[in-house]
């Protein structure tokens, strides 16, 4: 349930609120908003305790929160969030735009490739260390040393760096090379990895599971904000349907959905929800024009050479041009391509 304070409530007034709630054994998660506090109630079924509140100064009135998921939920804050992953921000008007291979495969092609998807207007680079491979015969990532450089290459380029962990030790590794942590739609419902990356506090991107509902990905972002970490970003990567002319069928759906079901910035992944290079630009431009906060995107300079998703990758003048025509889109629809960083070289 929510607590919505009056506008002229003192913080004292709110503290005393707090208090009693964690005394009844609840945790509290409080949003100041511009005009008003607001502080959400989690636990077992809170609003058996409502009567409790309702007399105490300062509380204007008690909502319960109809979904399952509390503090995803638009109910709770109202206003779209924003944060920056190193300076960059993602979920304001600006679209955020991560691109790189799927996989790290060594320093040179990582740093050309972060160079070329820098210059064509990206923001944040991508790159797999770990990957959850569906064959355990196929290329399996290169761990620690893919994850070394990607922070060389970050510190060339002043990109920040998304990398996926794929499972909840790897989490302290991840956190000290990289800038986000990516969790797998294979991992979506890894609840000990959700932990884990919500106790780092670091900013992650979750992708939505490959046979999951919208509701079980925002449930899963819920185990993630429920240990104090805000800093999430929920991606659409496609899902299983009966179609097989593409890998997976994009939900473009889930965009709007997810828009006005959470406050939570949201990303499209169309190289893995077509699968296919063809197709990648057309749904990219169909995701912004949904009102998707950002895109991420695997690019390779040698798409035949990749060792793994070559098939999706874009080269790097075709992301460039996908960027060009993102910006058009975006002003289309009252958003922005911010200008991506200038390499420090
Ligand atoms: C990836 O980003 O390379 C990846 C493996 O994605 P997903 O978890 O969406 O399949
Ligand atoms: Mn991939």
């Amino acid at each position: 349930m929510m607590i919505i304070m009056k506008v002229e409530a003192t913080d004292k007034q709110v503290e005393a609120v707090v208090e009693k709630v964690h005394a009844l054994g609840f945790e509290t998660h409080t949003s100041q908003g511009e005009e008003r506090s607001i502080i959400g109630v989690v636990g077992n079924n809170p609003i058996t305790a409502q009567h409790q509140f309702v007399r105490m100064l300062g509380v204007d009135r008690i909502v319960p929160i109809s979904r399952p998921y509390k503090l995803a939920s638009r109910e709770f804050i109202k206003e779209d969030s924003t944060f920056p992953i190193d300076g960059v921000e993602i979920g304001g008007k600006g679209i955020l735009i991560i691109a790189g291979p799927c996989a790290v495969e060594d320093r040179s092609l990582l740093l050309e490739n972060a160079l070329a998807v820098q210059e064509a207007g990206a923001h944040a680079l991508r790159g797999g260390a770990f990957k959850p491979r569906s064959s355990p015969y196929a290329f399996q990532g290169l761990g620690e040393k893919g994850l070394e450089m990607l922070a060389e290459v970050r510190e060339i380029t002043g990109m920040p760096v998304v990398t996926e962990a794929m499972s909840a030790d790897q989490v302290p590794l991840i956190t000290k090379y990289a800038d986000m942590i990516q969790i797998g739609a294979r991992n979506m419902q890894n609840f000990n990895l959700l932990n884990a990356v919500g106790e780092s506090q670091h900013p992650v991107l979750l992708k939505r599971g490959l046979a999951s509902t919208i509701e079980d990905l925002l449930m899963a972002a819920e185990y993630v904000l429920s240990h104090g970490n805000r800093r999430v970003v929920l991606c659409e990567r496609g899902i299983r349907t009966f179609e097989t002319s593409t890998r997976n069928t994009t939900d473009i759906n889930a965009i709007p959905v997810l828009k006005a079901q959470t406050h939570l910035p949201v990303v499209l992944d169309p190289s893995h929800s077509t699968g296919h290079w063809q197709y990648v630009t057309a749904i990219a431009r169909a995701a912004i024009a949904a009102g998707a906060d950002g895109l991420i995107i695997e690019v390779h300079p040698k798409p035949d050479e990749a060792l793994s998703d070559g098939v999706q990758s874009l080269k790097p003048e075709r992301f460039a041009e996908l960027v060009r025509q993102i910006r058009g889109i975006a002003e289309a629809v009252d958003r922005y391509v911010p200008p991506s960083k200038v390499t420090k070289k």
